[in-house]
């Protein structure tokens, strides 16, 4: 255990009860906090951790949040969702209240080591391929973090021999005080989250507090090919660098198809870049940055080639969808920000017909004027920000306003040809059409798989390989 906390009797507030919420005010109240929840849902809607939480002890306070309770209390734990520049956690922190993440709480507890991912893009499939790495290792993982399960539900189950492997947003680090973990990966830095953080450098600010706290013993895996991301590295920890460009002192490389491992002047090589099946640049970043990350918690060459020859992504990140009449179609809901649907746009050779569109983040479009330029047979513009989208990238390809998901996958069939690729690659948010990226994505899939029926059943199997414009 790291710096174990004694919670008993402490007054700590848990503003937000969604998952992460409950499962630390459960948590806080196990071991001995008098603990209020505070939430600007009422009964109806939270349902079932009502109970749940009053049977442990919790006081609620639902339906609005009250000054005199924030400044009530010795430890108050937002939500993820609630921003750190709130006014009454501002008030309360002024009022010398110690206001934590969930994170900085749950470090405290977690026995074995902790490695911790964070950057804009590619946390989740990182965060999931090392974990994947370490069990085909054989070394017994807890998945958590911004990906799923937050850590603070994980800390049971973590002893001297686990490896906790934790996604970290901003929103996360940005809460800290003494969270370290013993191996941290930074991916790259783009912006995104502005509408919150409000400026890049307040986001990158959150982000490097990663480093903060980790010492010389410690590792920091950073890429050496995102500068934003490279001119963050610290000091402190040990930096091995990952590059899919150049060959790095410490870290790993490619070189002639092999990725290398090089360390102290020594070199292993941990895999071919065969081995990987995910498509795109981008990927072979992530798995320079897991296989490394890996290496570094004590996998074995073998177990990371053998790992990663069998990892298929994670669902929403350029997942394949499905092939009608020769075109392929791909389901990238999580590119939520523009850089991941550069990435995208990459990621294939092909013509392609590109989705855009959802809810504006106070983005800029206009550095996909010229991927959308060369590569895009068609854009079809969704949502609430297609009016934006359009005027910032008029003129780059032809454009169509579809409105609605659904009507773009119509759209998209009647325009493409064999052999090209269909991706949802939004650039945006969902919440303006969808109650978020994983339920756009599960409708985009089901309604690829609908077009492949009705190609079936038409016995038309050119459903979706019609001539442009034609119908
Ligand atoms: P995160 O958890 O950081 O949001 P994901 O792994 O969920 O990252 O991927 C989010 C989106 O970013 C997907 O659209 C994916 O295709 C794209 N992406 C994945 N890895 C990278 C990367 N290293 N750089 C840029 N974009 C990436």
């Amino acid at each position: 255990m790291r710096n174990e906390t004694d919670l008993r009797g402490k007054r700590v507030l848990v503003v937000g009860l969604a998952r992460t919420g409950v499962a630390t005010a459960l948590f806080c109240a196990e071991r001995g906090a008098r603990v209020t929840a505070s939430e600007s849902r009422g009964e109806k809607e939270i349902g079932a951790d009502v109970a749940r939480l009053r049977a442990a002890g919790c006081a609620l306070e639902l339906g609005g949040h009250r000054a005199e309770t924030y400044l009530a209390q010795d430890l108050i734990i937002p939500s993820p969702g609630v921003p750190a520049e709130d006014a009454l956690l501002r008030a309360a922190a002024a009022a010398g209240v110690t206001i934590w993440s969930e994170v900085e709480l749950a470090g405290r507890f977690v026995e074995g080591r902790v490695i911790g991912i964070t950057g804009s893009n590619g946390k989740t499939t990182t965060t999931s391929l090392i974990a994947h790495l370490l069990e085909g290792a054989g070394v017994p993982v807890i998945l958590a973090g911004n990906i799923g399960t937050p850590l603070i539900g994980c800390v049971e189950r973590t002893n001297k021999e686990t490896i906790a492997v934790v996604e970290l947003s901003s929103f996360q680090l940005e809460l800290i005080s003494a969270f370290r973990p013993d191996i941290s990966v930074f991916l790259n830095l783009t912006p995104d989250h502005l509408d919150r953080h409000g400026t890049l450098a307040a986001y990158a600010g959150a982000k490097t507090r990663i480093f903060e706290n980790q010492t010389e013993r410690d590792c920091a895996v950073v890429n050496a090919d995102d500068a934003p991301a490279a001119g963050l590295a610290p000091r402190r920890p040990r930096v091995y660098w990952f590059s899919r460009k150049r060959e790095v002192e410490q870290g790993a490389f490619v070189r002639g198809g092999e990725v290398i491992f090089r360390e102290g002047g020594r070199e292993e090589i941990l895999l071919s870049v065969a081995d990987i099946t995910l498509p795109g640049a981008h990927n072979l970043e992530n798995v320079l940055a897991g296989a490394l990350a890996a290496r570094l918690a004590g996998a074995r060459p073998e177990a990371i080639a053998r790992g990663v020859r069998g990892f298929a992504g994670v669902e929403h990140r350029l997942e394949f969808a499905g092939e009608i009449g020769g075109v392929r179609y791909y389901n990238d809901s999580k590119a939520t920000n523009v850089d991941a649907t550069l990435k995208a746009l990459e990621a294939f050779a092909e013509r392609m017909v590109v989705i855009l569109g959802g809810k504006d983040k106070g983005s800029d479009y206009r550095p996909l004027r010229g991927p959308l330029g060369e590569k895009a047979r068609v854009v079809l513009l969704i949502g609430a920000a297609a009016g934006k989208i359009e005027e910032q990238i008029a003129g780059s390809a032809p454009l169509e306003r579809a409105g609605t998901l659904e009507r773009a996958v119509e759209m998209a069939a009647e325009q493409a040809r064999s052999g090209d690729v269909v991706v949802l690659a939004p650039a945006c948010a969902s919440f303006d059409q969808f109650e978020n990226y994983e339920h756009r994505g599960r409708v985009f899939k089901e309604l690829v798989s609908k077009l492949a029926g009705r190609a079936a059943d038409s016995g038309r199997p050119q459903a979706a390989n019609a001539p442009a414009g034609q119908v």
